[in-house]
């Protein structure tokens, strides 16, 4: 199986530092759901990994989660691609959960439900979070610069060997070219 893991938050939409709390604050960055739709019709199962502590926070609920991936999925099928599942930490940043990107609980709940080995399988994402999650569980981590992908780079601890690319569609043309 042809697996593909993405953040969401500033890789297929953009962010806000003010958390995407709502359906009309979600929206997409330009190519990323074509990018989505390339994946998927290149034989990719595509499922997202998110930290998503707005609601531990309270700053929204469960059920407004769900909208946003409601219309997310939406926006993803009207593309012609498909998001197969979403998978996502609800905890607060003080919480001591074990999903909580850079913790790998997310990475491993995706392994244990597809019943695949994650070695190898390609994780876009846009924090330091994101590729340090998927390095401490053989994934292939790849930096995208949309969101806050930037400010990873000028950070300066993104790890080395790491690839950088503009953005998610980049990225997906990368992945697909080198899985032919
Ligand atoms: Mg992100
Ligand atoms: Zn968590």
């Amino acid at each position: 199986m042809k697996l593909v893991i993405l953040d969401r938050d500033g890789v297929i939409n953009f962010d806000s530092d003010q958390f995407i709390k709502s359906p009309q604050e979600w929206s997409p960055i330009p190519g990323s759901l074509e990018a989505i739709a390339s994946l998927t019709q290149a034989g990719f199962r595509v499922v997202v990994a998110s930290n998503q502590s707005g609601v531990g926070r309270g700053l929204f609920d469960m059920a407004t989660l769900n909208a946003i991936h409601a219309k997310m999925h939406k926006q993803v099928t009207q593309a012609g691609g498909r998001i197969d599942a979403v998978f996502f930490c609800p905890h607060s940043a003080e919480s001591l959960c074990q999903c909580r990107k850079p913790r790998t609980g997310l990475f491993k709940e995706i392994a244990n439900r597809l019943h695949v080995d994650l070695a190898g399988v390609p994780a876009v994402g846009d924090a330091l979070r994101d590729v340090q999650a998927a390095l401490a569980v053989g994934a292939k981590p790849i930096l995208v610069k949309t969101g806050k992908g930037l400010r990873t780079l000028r950070g300066g601890s993104l790890p080395e060997g790491v690839p950088v690319y503009e953005d998610l569609r980049e990225a997906a043309n990368i992945i697909i070219s080198e899985t032919d």
